[in-house]
């Protein structure tokens, strides 16, 4: 037996933001329909989280057909979905402790794309344990995917979840990778698969409406110190989308706080070939036999 306690208070705030999440992850998923504003569901979705008890750990992110990740809407964004690959991706945080999760809607006609990251995330959650390799987990999230005739996204992977930390070691891999470490006991961890059917890479695009503080320090410009005061009190270092800033000219004093490398942004990732993403993702809490899923509807 390990000396974790499982009934200490950061792992009963960690299930507490999986069963928030769980619940909004679903309701939202519900709301994805054709001609609804993204707008809508990202505003939806964050302000379900706050009235269940939680805040958002990062902005709701909605990424459409070959973005696979760090998309968000615009403070005007006027976007509705279309015939798309929808995929949500949200965080909760309660009092600092994560959960993360992910689930694709499929309004494109390509369900089959949204099977093969589905069951390659639970083909990993199948293997864990203390002990496992992170290595062996990547190699089967590759098999299953490989065998719809996808690929995975090779260069985004899994995470550990910390305190305000939305990413932290281990990193999960999506495919069969050789420097590998062993998951251990009481180690907190999101583990999501992404399938695509183009060649498995992303990159970064143009588009950024998400940002995370960098260093705290003093600023001279007005706005850039009031979007600083706001970012220090509520977000801390957990990542903000540029809608969330309550001061006027956002845009400028967020361009200020990059150039002082005070805020650094997440650049909308986009797969290399532009080819449809999927991805599913759950939070797990590594026991002494197995796993929890702290996201788990
Ligand atoms: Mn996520
Ligand atoms: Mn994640």
């Amino acid at each position: 037996m390990s000396d974790v306690d499982f009934s200490d208070e950061k792992y009963e705030k960690h299930r507490e933001a999986g069963e928030i999440l769980a619940e909004v992850r679903d309701d939202a998923a519900e709301m994805v329909d054709v001609g609804v504003s993204h707008l809508e569901v990202a505003e939806w979705a964050e302000d379900r989280i706050r009235e269940l008890g939680g805040e958002p750990a990062f902005p709701v992110n909605i990424s459409i057909d070959e973005e696979a990740a760090h998309a968000t809407p615009a403070p005007d964004d006027e976007s509705t979905f279309g015939e798309d690959m929808v995929n949500l991706d949200i965080g909760v945080s309660v009092d600092g402790w994560l959960a993360d999760t992910a689930v694709t809607v499929d309004l494109s006609g390509n369900a089959d794309l949204v099977d093969a990251s589905e069951e390659a995330l639970e083909a990993a959650i199948d293997l864990v344990e203390p002990g496992v390799e992170t290595g062996d987990i990547g190699a089967a999230v590759e098999e299953v995917i490989d065998g719809y005739g996808y690929n995975p996204v090779v260069n985004l992977t899994g995470h550990g979840l910390g305190h305000y930390q939305q990413h932290i070691p281990p990193n999960i891999p999506n495919r069969a990778v050789s420097q590998s470490v062993e998951l251990e006991v009481g180690q907190v961890v999101a583990i999501e698969p992404f399938a695509t059917t183009g060649g498995g890479k992303v990159q970064e695009g143009s588009d950024e409406e998400i940002f995370a503080l960098e260093r705290e320090g003093s600023i001279r410009d007005r706005a850039a110190r009031k979007a600083l005061e706001q970012i220090t009190d509520e977000f801390k270092t957990l990542p903000f989308a540029r809608r969330w800033l309550d001061v006027p000219r956002a845009e400028m004093a967020l361009r200020r706080l990059k150039q002082r490398d005070m805020v650094h942004g997440y650049p909308v990732l986009k797969e290399d070939d532009g080819e449809l993403v999927s991805q599913k993702e759950h939070t797990i809490i590594v026991t002494e036999d197995g796993c929890e899923v702290t996201t788990r509807s």
